[in-house]
């Protein structure tokens, strides 16, 4: 049982070891108990996990302790294990984990990632590095620019493939590989197992191994999870509510825009309550910073989009509240995956306005689970509520396709903005009591673009065998 496997018995060189347990780990997690001694190994693996499992030391600790097992002289600018990544923050997430276990080993890495000046990146690529850490478009740039030569790289990994192929990255990833030498090992993570995904190990992985940790949807049945019914324009004086009635210390509160993550934290700075918003349209320094004092408890509210929170390292956040329900049901089982780790409890909370009614259905359907609506205790809407702003509907297809996205446009591309709309304030009662919503069936009031959103989605994690023959 992985529960009893300790990390010595998984064959780490020592020095690896020594930073395992400098970073205070007793034991191996279990996607870190399977994946750890498949890759030591050398074969190609499909894995099943999310962020929060331990999965970046499931490879990065396999990873050190191959380079170190054959060391050789690299050349400036020649990386041999890349690792790609979908966003900034992850990049220098994994980045940091790489020094953090290869401390005491004489391995050096790289990140690298757009929205930032090329030059100092330029200039680090003039000394060796074993491994480099990359978003794709940024990488791509490098190479055009021959500062950067793939033709030596080991191993490959593609960390959360299926929000890269989210994101618009599949003609980038296509590059890069045609961009590496045949004879590699190639690691793919991903938290769900799409079409898209089933194509890509396809034509990349080799006689894979396959491992996969609890999804993230029973791992959050420790999550106690509720809903408001409320208004659109009632949710930001609603929000300031839930933070004083509940002195909330460390809550991070997802919204759909960018726009209305700026909204909310403005509304919650005006009314007495720290709070810091992280985005696409931030600059990459800004985001780092509010992380930061979010995480060291400088500031108790962070406001973070799908896109900007991805990844994102927080610890047993004890509150995550959806402002709006996310268009994709599974990444609700993302965001609530942010409080409760390590077994730790958490709660979730998300606001619902009618119209999303149809969004949280969907939810509970992946998740086989009833999020009971009750009334946000204490609270009484505004007489007069601020007006939103009109919002175009969202564009028709597929929900979770998205149009390429370069590095540099990613910092503009979040998922299509769905900007404010006008909303017809309704009282804040649970569905039972709520002739609007018992009305839901016979008299659909979704809007055209939520109605898209609330599509049948592709299912978790759920691979038969792919990979090709040697
Ligand atoms: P990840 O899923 O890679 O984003 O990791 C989530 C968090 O788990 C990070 O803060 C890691 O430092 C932490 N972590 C990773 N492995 C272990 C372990 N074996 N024991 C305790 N914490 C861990």
């Amino acid at each position: 049982m992985s529960q009893e496997i300790q990390f010595a018995d998984l064959g780490l060189a020592e020095p690896l070891l020594r930073a395992i347990a400098d970073a205070g780990y007793t034991r191996p997690t279990p996607i870190q108990a399977q994946a750890i001694p498949q890759v030591m190994q050398g074969g190609d693996l499909l894995a099943g996990a999310q962020t929060g499992t331990g999965k970046t030391a499931g490879f990065t600790l396999p990873i050190l302790h191959l380079l170190n097992a054959k060391p050789i002289t690299v050349k400036p600018g020649h990386p041999r294990v890349l690792i790609l990544v979908p966003t900034r923050e992850l990049a220098a997430q994994v980045e940091e984990s790489v020094r953090t276990y290869g401390k005491y080993l004489k391995i050096r890495s790289m990140v690298m990632f757009g929205g930032v000046g090329i030059t100092p990146q330029i200039d680090r690529l003039k000394k060796p590095v074993e491994i480099l850490v990359a978003t794709p478009g940024r990488l791509l740039d490098h190479v055009g620019q021959k500062t950067l030569d793939l033709s030596g790289i080991e191993i490959l990994v593609l960390d959360e493939a299926d929000r890269m192929l989210d994101m618009g990255f599949i003609r980038d990833i296509k590059k890069v590989l045609a961009l590496l030498p045949k004879q590699r090992q190639n690691l793919l993570f991903s938290a769900t197992f799409s079409d898209e995904i089933r194509e890509l190990a396809e034509g990349l992985l080799h006689n894979p191994g396959f491992v996969e940790v609890a999804r993230r949807n029973t791992a959050a049945e420790s999550v106690q999870q509720t809903a408001h019914l409320v208004a659109q324009s009632h949710k930001r004086d609603l929000m300031s509510h839930l933070i004083k009635q509940h002195k909330w210390e460390q809550v991070l509160i997802f919204t759909r825009t960018k726009h209305g993550a700026n909204r909310l934290a403005e509304k919650l700075n005006k009314d007495g309550i720290p709070a810091m918003a992280i985005h696409g349209n931030k600059s990459q320094s800004a985001r780092t910073k509010a992380l930061a004092q979010f995480k060291d408890g400088d500031i108790p509210v962070l406001v973070a989009t799908d896109i900007a929170a991805r990844g994102l390292d927080i610890d047993q956040l004890p509150q995550v509240v959806n402002f709006e329900l996310p268009n994709v049901p599974e990444d609700y089982v993302h965001r609530i995956g942010r409080t409760g780790r390590a077994g730790a409890s958490g709660a979730a909370i998300s606001l619902v306005d009618n119209e999303e009614v149809k969004l949280l259905k969907a939810i509970e359907k992946l998740i086989k689970k009833e999020i009971p609506l009750t009334p946000a205790e204490g609270f009484t809407p505004p007489k007069k509520s601020e007006p939103e702003a009109p919002r175009p509907p969202r564009p028709q297809g597929k929900p979770r396709a998205q149009s390429k996205a370069s590095d540099a446009d990613h910092k503009h591309g979040e998922r299509n903005a769905r900007h404010d709309r006008p909303q017809h304030p309704r009282p804040n009662t649970p569905a039972k009591n709520n002739p609007a919503r018992q009305n839901q069936k016979s008299k659909p009031r979704m809007s055209e673009a939520a109605r898209n959103q609330a599509k049948p989605q592709p299912a978790l994690f759920n691979p038969k065998p792919v990979g090709r023959k040697r």
